[in-house]
C-alpha cells in the first residue's frame, strides 16, 4: 500500500528534503526517555524503538538499533559518513556511525528529533487501520467482486465458496449444484473507512435480493443470495436492511446464514472483468435505500 506523505514545515522541509542538521542539544527528543515507537515525520514508517535508544551525549537522539527494514543506507555527499534514510519514503534522517563502542551494539544512529514523530505503544496500536472481513453471496461472483472492489475502504475482494459440504471444491463441482456451495465473495475492509453496514446496502443494492432461483440470466442453487454472518452484530444489520426493504415491498429471499470455511475460487475467476475488459452482464447497482 502506498504510504500518504504529510506535508511538511519549513523547519521540517529543511531537514527532511533538504538533508539538514537541526542544532544539537535542541531537538525534542534529545533528552527524552519516554517508552513506544519513533516514526517517519514523513511518512508515519515505525524506525525505531524506545529500546534502541541511549545516551550518546552528542546532543541529536541516539539509536543502537532499527526496526527490521526501516532505514536505508547511503555514502554521505561529503564523501565521508553515511547517511540514513526512510526506506519508505527518502526522507532524511540523519547518518550512522559504526565502530564507536559506546553500546555493545557498536553502532549509532544518529537522527535529527525534527524527522522523526514519537508514539506510545498504545497511541500507534490505536491509530492501526482494523481490517476486518465480510462474506456475501449475490449471485454470480465475478459481477459483486467487480462491483465492491470500486468502494472506498474496501482493501481487497475475494471470490470463492462457502455454505457446502466438501472441501475445497471446483468451480465445476459447484456448478454441478452437487456440493452445496455458493458463489460468495470474502471482502477485506477497513472498518475506520467503511461500516459493515455500509457494505451490506451495498450488496442488497447492486443484486436482485428477491430472486429465488437464481440470479438475473444464472441459474441454479449456487447463485443464491445470501449473507455469511460472523457474529450476532453483522446478523442483526441485515435483518435490519430486509426489513426496510420490506417496508418497500421488496419480497426479500436473502438467506442470512452462519459464516463457514471460505474456498478461494480458481485464479481465473478472480478479478475476472478487470481481466478480461468486460462490463459485469450481471450486476448493476440500482438504489433502494
Ligand atoms: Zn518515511
Amino acid at each position: 500500500m502506498k504510504k500518504e506523505l504529510k506535508t511538511l514545515t519549513k523547519e521540517e522541509h529543511k531537514v527532511i528534503r533538504e538533508k539538514g542538521t537541526e542544532q544539537p542539544f535542541s531537538g525534542e527528543y534529545d533528552n527524552f526517555t519516554k517508552a513506544g515507537i519513533y516514526l517517519c515525520k514523513q511518512c508515519s514508517t515505525p524506525l525505531f524503538l524506545s529500546e534502541h535508544k541511549f545516551n550518546s551525549h552528542c546532543g541529536w537522539p541516539s539509536f543502537d538499533d532499527e526496526i527490521e527494514s526501516a532505514i536505508k543506507r547511503q555514502p554521505d555527499i561529503d564523501g565521508k559518513r553515511v547517511e540514513i534514510l526512510c526506506n519508505s519514503c527518502d526522507a532524511h534522517l540523519g547518518h550512522v556511525f559504526i565502530g564507536e563502542e559506546m553500546t555493545t551494539k557498536n553502532l549509532r544512529h544518529c537522527v535529527n528529533s525534527i524527522s522523526m514523530q514519537f508514539v506510545s505503544q498504545k497511541d500507534y496500536q490505536e491509530n492501526q487501520p482494523t481490517v476486518d472481513k465480510a462474506y456475501f453471496a449475490g449471485g454470480c461472483f465475478w459481477g459483486v467482486e467487480y462491483l465492491m472492489k470500486q468502494q472506498n475502504g474496501v482493501i481487497n475482494v475475494v471470490s470463492g465458496y462457502m455454505g457446502g459440504e466438501i472441501e475445497n471444491p471446483a468451480y465445476e463441482q459447484v456448478c454441478s449444484s452437487t456440493s452445496g456451495h455458493l458463489e460468495v465473495v470474502e471482502i477485506s475492509y477497513q472498518k475506520n473507512k467503511i461500516s459493515f453496514e455500509a457494505l451490506a446496502k451495498l450488496f442488497f443494492e447492486i443484486h436482485d435480493p428477491t430472486q429465488s432461483n437464481g440470479q438475473g440470466p444464472d441459474l441454479g442453487e449456487q447463485y443464491t443470495s445470501a449473507v455469511f454472518t460472523s457474529d450476532a452484530d453483522e446478523q442483526q444489520t441485515i435483518k435490519k436492511l430486509i426489513q426496510i426493504l420490506t417496508v418497500k415491498k421488496y419480497d426479500v429471499v436473502t438467506q442470512i446464514r452462519p459464516l463457514s470455511q471460505f474456498w478461494k475460487a480458481e485464479d481465473y475467476h478472480q478479478d475476472y472483468y478487470t481481466k478480461s475488459g468486460k462490463q459485469p452482464y450481471c450486476h448493476s447497482y440500482q438504489k433502494k435505500f
